[in-house]
């Protein structure tokens, strides 16, 4: 059986879906008539809606518009015994993935938002970051335009409220054990940190999608994320380590010389943290 890596930015798999189950379970703007994705297979499908919209995408739909569930959906609290709670979730190289979560009480207190354009429909949570890591991606997208290289931002910050929302809707269709292997558990996403955004070209086109790997863009945040304090937090090859698939999208805020030692070694997060242990 094929291992399922679910995405680190945690957007779901309503495509992988059959059209007709959605279309009893979802309301109007979930509605995808017209295709399944090639992404089908691999359970990695995001949701974002790229800014440049072709026809056929334009029903994508959108996670924060899930239903609030019943008050008798199954919680996601259930069965986390193997997670542990990191203890200082605003220390800026914190260690967010499936063994290690956000404490559900935790929201970070220095929320701004950003000055960088995002893709058409970003909601105004989906546009903030931390102070630090807001100030580092302003200076990124405009020295990246300076040298001709035009990005967009998808989205950044996700509250605990809203995962946990997304999470539970997808545990009320179709059950927790599901539900886990293809969105993450509320706390375990590193959107929630307030330090991670998912990026995509100028053009909109393959916000948070493979197709962005090897593009222009991808290739000069190789390059440069780490001058800026962020890394490729899901590197190609690192998939066992980090138990997410290559993001070339996903930049993750750790810090200037972090960054240039994780990206200068091409280690992972979870490495640098064994190899130099973090209070988390
Ligand atoms: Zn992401």
């Amino acid at each position: 059986m094929m291992t399922i890596l679910l995405s680190g930015c945690s957007e779901k798999i309503l495509f992988a879906k059959d059209n007709s189950e959605q279309s009893e379970a979802l309301p109007d703007t979930y509605k995808n008539d017209s295709k399944p994705t090639e992404q089908k297979q691999n359970n990695v499908e995001h949701t974002e809606q790229p800014g440049v919209k072709s026809p056929d995408e334009s029903s994508k739909p959108q996670e924060e518009e899930a239903p609030t569930p019943p008050a008798d959906t199954p919680s996601a609290k259930n069965n986390n015994d193997s997670i542990q709670v990191v203890f200082n979730p605003e220390s800026i190289p914190v260690l967010v993935n499936k063994q290690n979560k956000l404490p559900d009480s935790y929201n970070p207190n220095d929320l701004v938002y950003t000055d960088i354009p995002f893709i058409s429909g970003t909601t105004d949570e989906k546009r903030k970051m931390r102070q630090v890591a807001a100030s580092a991606i302003n200076q990124l997208f405009a020295d990246a335009k300076a040298q001709g290289i035009s990005l967009l931002g998808v989205s950044a910050y996700r509250s605990h409220a809203t995962q946990t929302t997304l999470f539970n809707y997808y545990v009320n269709r179709d059950g927790y054990e599901k539900a886990r292997t293809y969105s993450a558990l509320p706390g375990t996403s590193e959107h929630e940190t307030g330090l991670s955004i998912d990026v995509t070209g100028g053009d909109g086109k393959c916000a948070a999608e493979n197709c962005f790997g090897g593009t222009p863009e991808a290739i000069w945040l190789e390059q440069h994320a780490e001058e800026y304090g962020f890394i490729i937090r899901y590197p190609q090859g690192k998939e066992s380590i980090t138990g997410y698939q290559y993001e070339p999208w996903h930049l993750r805020y750790v810090g200037k010389e972090i960054a240039l030692e994780i990206m200068n070694k091409g280690i992972s997060l979870e490495e640098y943290h064994n190899e130099e242990p973090v209070s988390n």
